[in-house]
């Protein structure tokens, strides 16, 4: 067998070894992508529709990979509601959204050290309430 025909048969193999590999890698994401916003959908339903319980909750990765970057939350006190892009948020991207909880905080309650505490409503696709000024985890400390 001459080295054209080798090309020739092992090549074209290869080849559609390659494409067969790229196409299941691609459905693969697109499975993820689909229990990702599933398992966020689940969860944003629960806390709206039951109040919680927030955990256990999907990741940040989850729910920015399902499509539903944006977490609203409101204040206890002042019932101010917020959205929050789940970009935005300087955390690992592995965490579970429920440890946000604790370190949001409204900016208006907020009396030195003491803020009152806020609860998550639940996750959209997009923003769905104007942007109020509210303190982020990354402006911590
Ligand atoms: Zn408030």
């Amino acid at each position: 067998m001459g080295t054209k025909s080798r090309e020739v048969i092992w090549g074209s193999k290869i080849m559609g070894a390659n494409l067969r590999a790229g196409q299941a890698r691609k459905d693969a994401e697109k499975a993820i992508r689909e229990a990702d916003r599933a398992e966020a959908e689940a969860w944003s339903l629960r806390m709206e529709g039951y109040g919680g319980p927030s955990q256990p909750s999907p990741t940040i990765a989850q729910c920015l990979n399902g499509g539903l970057g944006w977490l609203e939350v409101e204040c206890n006190k002042c019932k101010t509601r917020a959205s929050l892009p789940l970009d935005a948020i300087r955390r690992p991207r592995d965490t579970p959204i429920w440890k946000l909880e604790a370190s949001l905080k409204c900016r208006s309650c907020r009396k030195g050290r003491y803020a009152p505490p806020v609860h998550m409503i639940k996750l959209t696709e997009t923003r769905e309430i104007t942007p109020y000024k509210w303190v982020h985890p990354s402006e911590e400390r």
